[in-house]
């Protein structure tokens, strides 16, 4: 499903944020992406997700480059690939409803309510869909009306809602509260098992990682130290992934 070779991204300035990282994902795996603040795991889900060029090397996604890819061949595989963002990226003064309804679209129209512009089908599904996370009944509400936990649902929702075949995500659970984190681990995970869809989250956080991944992946300095699963995480793996960090 993700094909990763020998992916190398500097950053002008010469910040070196990968190095030579080759990862297969397979169909339906839930990865979790862990490493120190800096280890380069942002770069990558944006590398696989086409928001970063690599500097060398290149990423498929479903046997379809996304390295080189642009305009509408990038927009067809990115339709393909929902995002999750540590800041949720909703558009705040629109309500939750039509934030959900952004992942049917790929241009947002300049309408006060975007909810007259959509088949009574994809409303019903994305009223459905905030159902499934948990936000039922808050359809109408203003996005920034609602708390961190509730703004990364609708966040979920809008992924979802475009169907995609893998979600990504960047720490999603990095600007809530702690103990909200693992509520958002359990709803990705249990889009994993109950749609079938591959996700790759990021995290900080090693107990997070061992207590929902299925498979780790490790980096450190834009390398790949540990890939495996979280049973096999040894110590000494762990002190390789973040050793000399404060977590
Ligand atoms: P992580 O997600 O693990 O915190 P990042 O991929 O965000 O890691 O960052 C990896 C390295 O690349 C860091 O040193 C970071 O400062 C640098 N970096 C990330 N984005 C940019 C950018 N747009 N311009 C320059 N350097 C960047």
């Amino acid at each position: 499903m993700i094909r990763v070779r020998g992916l190398r991204k500097e950053y002008p300035g010469g910040t070196l944020a990968l190095e030579r990282v080759d990862l297969d994902i397979a169909a339906g795996e839930f990865v979790a992406l862990i490493g120190p603040s800096g280890a380069g795991k942002s770069s990558l889900l944006r590398c696989v997700n086409g928001l970063v060029e690599p500097t060398a090397g290149g990423v498929e996604v479903d046997g379809q480059p996304v390295t080189g890819a642009t305009g509408e061949t990038l927009r067809r595989i990115r339709a393909r690939i929902g995002f999750v963002f540590q800041q949720f990226h909703l558009l705040k003064r629109l309500s939750v409803l039509e934030n959900a309804l952004i992942g049917r679209l790929t241009h947002v129209p300049h309408a006060r309510s975007l909810v007259g512009w959509f088949p009574a089908a994809d409303i019903a599904k994305a009223r459905a869909t905030l159902a499934r996370v948990g936000l039922g009944g808050l359809g109408d509400r203003r996005a920034d009306t609602l708390s961190g936990g509730q703004q990364q649902r609708v966040a979920i929702a809008r992924a979802l809602l475009q169907e995609p075949r893998v979600l990504l995500a960047d720490e999603p659970m990095a600007s809530l509260d702690p103990a909200l984190a693992s509520t958002v681990m359990e709803l990705l995970e249990s889009i994993n098992r109950e749609d079938g869809i591959t996700v790759v989250t990021s995290l900080h956080v090693l107990e997070l990682a061992r207590a929902y991944g299925r498979r780790v992946i490790g980096l450190r300095d834009g390398r790949v130290v540990y890939d495996g699963p979280p049973e096999q995480l040894s110590a000494a793996a762990a002190a390789r992934i973040f050793s000399g960090v404060g977590q």
